[in-house]
């Protein structure tokens, strides 16, 4: 069973044994006193994040040119050590440094692939919060690895849009890029006049207009994961509506199909959601279509971007995600199952609701796959990094690994287990164990036989239940 669209960061080709051993061999284990490791530890990525510090807000000012994709950038990191810092990493591996400053002193670094190492003038204190300050100016560049496609910082005809997931933040500000630091962000944006900029979050005051360029500022107000954060400069037509009190902002680019109904689906969508999922999550909602030529959408916090004009499905995915993956997000990438299969279950739902197939009957459909095919070669947790967009072991055994779930608990409890994960855990990070932990305090089963035959095992369940 396949789509024709591609359902946020998806790549179906990849089919082999899960090998995640490998790389985390290659994590740096111990750490000298003051210089804290240049990773956060997650055995996928082990050069993303770091330690020593967490991060509080991001405030980021970019001068960007669509006609040249100039940028001109400072970036502000607050930040509070949780140890004493003589140096300190970020993730960064976007243009040309010019200066950084911590604490208003000047501070070395030194850049080595995706590692921006600073060394403050004096140690930073255990507890102390301190204030970094990057100026970089150049073109950003996409980021292209085999299995997980092209993201990051992608310019585009009349502009650019920035999408992160995994690992992509890197790649346009330095970042703490660990899924587990959430941040605030303010994006201040400027362009030349006539140029639309849009982020995550509200817009702040109106845009601010000195000679032929304008400053647009937006915040996310919520706390965010870096792969989450999002612009998207260029030509759109922007609509301000609402969805009950939230302020529901869609924009798509005129130059592409017509994308006046996406107002409307996201308002169907997230009010539909709300009533099963529980309070939506952020300060406002909405969806940006753009022209930017990876074939996938992703749920950037609070407003996803759809590459060309979405079907209803994934505007209903997309928005699934601010509950099950933005606000409640995974602590390592071998869970992302918990974004994908909740997501895709939303779907699911929503076609049964909308006069389209009964879950039950999806479900029935793939579990008929038999048991030598290549559809449960992968397994659906830690399914090795490589495997983290795969379509079938994450995505669609992801949603028939929560009916398997509802079918062992039944629908009350299921049900319940939706709207107390996207409360209990808002705005923090979760593992698998986590739900099982919930959904056996919710249904007082022992669940622990489900989730090995279905996320831990790369074989078909026997049972469907
Ligand atoms: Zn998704």
């Amino acid at each position: 069973m396949t789509r024709r669209q591609l359902r946020s960061r998806r790549y179906a080709a990849a089919v082999g044994v899960a090998c995640a051993m490998g790389l985390l061999g290659a994590f740096p284990a111990g750490a000298e006193s003051a210089i804290p490791p240049s990773g956060a530890g997650d055995p996928y990525f082990p050069l993303a994040g770091n330690q020593g510090y967490d991060v509080q807000n991001y405030d980021l000012d970019l001068d960007f040119t669509p006609a040249t994709h100039a940028l001109a950038a400072e970036a502000t990191i607050a930040a509070r050590a949780t140890k004493e810092l003589s140096r300190f990493n970020l993730d960064y591996s976007g243009p040309a440094i010019e200066r950084i400053l911590v604490d208003g002193r000047p501070a070395t670094y030194t850049r080595d692939g995706q590692e921006l190492t600073v060394v403050p003038a004096k140690h930073i204190p255990r507890g102390r919060a301190f204030t970094v300050q990057v100026w970089y100016r150049g073109t950003p560049q996409p980021i292209d690895v085999p299995d997980l496609g092209v993201y990051g910082w992608i310019n585009t005809d009349d502009g650019a849009v920035a999408l992160n997931e995994p690992d992509g933040a890197r790649s346009w500000y330095p970042v703490n890029d660990d899924v587990r630091d959430k941040a605030t962000y303010t994006f201040r944006i400027t362009t030349p006049n006539g140029v639309t900029a849009l982020a995550n979050g509200e817009r702040q005051g109106e845009p601010r207009v000195v000679g032929d360029r304008t400053t647009v500022t937006w915040a996310m107000r919520q706390p965010m994961s870096s792969y989450l954060s999002m612009v998207a400069i260029g030509a759109f037509k922007v609509t301000d509506g609402r969805v009950g009190p939230l302020p529901n902002i869609t924009a798509y680019d005129p130059a592409g199909e017509d994308g006046t109904d996406l107002q409307a689906t996201t308002a169907e969508a997230v009010r539909w959601e709300q009533e099963r999922f529980g309070r939506y999550p952020f300060g406002s909602t909405g969806g940006i279509i753009d022209r930017v030529g990876v074939d996938y959408a992703l749920e950037t916090q609070s407003r996803p971007v759809y590459d060309g004009k979405p079907d209803e499905l994934t505007v209903v995915h997309e928005l699934a995600h601010q509950w099950y993956g933005d606000s409640v997000s995974p602590k390592t990438w071998a869970d992302i199952w918990l974004n994908e299969g909740f997501a895709t279950y939303a779907e699911w739902l929503w076609q049964e609701d909308h006069g389209g197939p009964s879950v039950q009957s999806t479900f029935d459909e793939l579990y008929a796959n038999p048991a030598d095919s290549a559809f449960w070669d992968v397994k659906t947790a830690d399914p090795g990094r490589e495997n983290i967009f795969d379509y079938q072991a994450i995505y669609l055994r992801g949603g028939m690994t929560l009916h398997a779930l509802r079918t062992a608990i039944g629908d009350e409890d299921f049900f319940s287990l939706l709207r107390v994960w996207s409360a209990k855990y808002r705005y923090g990070n979760v593992s698998t164990q986590d739900l099982r932990h919930l959904a056996e305090s919710i249904s007082g089963k022992d669940l622990k036989p489900l989730f090995d035959a279905w996320l831990y095992t790369a074989a078909k369940p026997a049972t469907a239940g």
